[in-house]
């Protein structure tokens, strides 16, 4: 099958389409032909080997996928040949990831792709909706009713924390930084939509709250927002780091008159019991149809490279995918 690998980290130009050995599913493993692959900053750090992140080598990319079942290890249970899924990562194995034709997975990582959403979609849910959920609610513990800023709102996790917000009847602000970004911000049903990069647009986010702040902020730039992030919480507010790349001053003393908190976030510390529940959360949404992953563009799998360019670059619209 063919594969992109990575042989040694460093530029776009390490990502090699290869042809490698078809996987073959061994003892409780699921083997699912890939048709679409999401691509994530993380892909980029890895690849890179930046943000703190150093892979053991070679390896294929790729924490998201959507495909369809193609054969079932011995002891599976629950899961056909032909089954419509998307994928919430990848069996440790040599050379397996999602950008490939075909990955080996645990009966943890495959979920079901309802038929209303198409294998590019089902490639946008895992890191951006799992993200977005744990960030929100389990963070957070943001409640009905209360005030979110989603300060980033046009990228995966951005539209998939505006819809799970949604969801759970929270009023939802959210910014981007291209009138592009903005609209499909406003598509998702935001109430209040902002220019990260306007002047005064802080003052305006506040002024939309009557001055009383948010109750919650889902930063996805904290070197660049999280002191001014503080400014604009309500007491008792809430901010959740996702993203971060570099270092940043803050005036703590904005967060003792508001009892705020300041809290990390990384997916990969969700428990595989955390993991368990989250995904029931979202594949409760995309069947239901409040939660639709958005994706703004498609690349050929042998293209992974500008796919990268492109993830790191401003005015984001939703997801970017590779297709398999
Ligand atoms: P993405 O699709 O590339 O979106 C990036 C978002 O950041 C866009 O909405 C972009 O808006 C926005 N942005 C750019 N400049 C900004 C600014 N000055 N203020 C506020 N927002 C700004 O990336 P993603 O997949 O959504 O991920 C977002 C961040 O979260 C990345 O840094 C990623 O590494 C991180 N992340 C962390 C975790 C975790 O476990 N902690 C998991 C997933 C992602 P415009 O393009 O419209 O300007």
């Amino acid at each position: 099958m063919k594969a992109v690998c990575v042989r040694e980290t460093g530029g776009p130009e390490v990502l090699v389409l290869e042809d490698v050995p078809d996987p073959v599913p061994g003892e409780g493993q699921i083997l699912v032909r890939i048709h679409a692959a999401g691509v994530n900053p993380v892909d980029v750090y890895i690849r890179s080997a930046s943000q703190g992140r150093n892979p053991a080598l070679p390896y294929v990319p790729g924490l998201d996928g959507a495909g369809v079942v193609e054969a079932v290890g011995p002891g599976v249970a629950g899961w056909s040949v032909g089954a419509r899924v998307y994928l919430s990562g990848t069996a440790a194995a040599p050379l397996n990831g999602t950008y490939a034709e075909r990955a080996l997975c645990a009966p943890a990582h495959v979920h079901p792709l309802p038929a209303r959403l198409s294998f590019s979609q089902g490639a946008a849910v895992n890191v951006a909706y799992a993200t977005a959920y744990r960030s929100i609610v389990d963070r957070a513990g943001a409640r009905p009713g209360e005030t979110m800023l989603v300060h980033g709102g046009s990228g995966g996790v951005g539209i998939a924390a505006i819809q799970i917000g949604r969801a759970m009847g929270m009023r939802v602000f959210a910014t981007a930084g291209t009138d592009r970004g903005r609209s499909l911000v406003t598509e998702q049903g935001t109430d209040e939509v902002f220019d990260h990069r306007a002047p005064g647009y802080l003052a305006a986010i506040l002024a939309a709250t009557g001055g009383r702040g948010v109750d919650v902020i889902i930063e996805m730039l904290a070197n660049v927002n999280l002191d001014k992030d503080l400014g604009l919480l309500a007491r008792n507010g809430r901010v959740v780091v996702v993203g971060s790349r570099g270092r940043v001053e803050i005036d703590a003393r904005q967060t003792m008159g508001r009892d705020a908190a300041i809290l990390g976030m990384t997916l990969m510390n969700a428990a595989p019991e955390d993991r368990v529940r989250i995904h029931a959360a979202l594949d409760a949404g995309l069947a239901n149809g409040t939660l639709t992953p958005i994706v703004g563009r498609e690349f050929p799998l042998a293209e992974a490279a500008a796919a990268h360019l492109a993830v790191m670059e401003a005015g984001a619209y939703g997801k970017i995918v590779l297709i398999t």
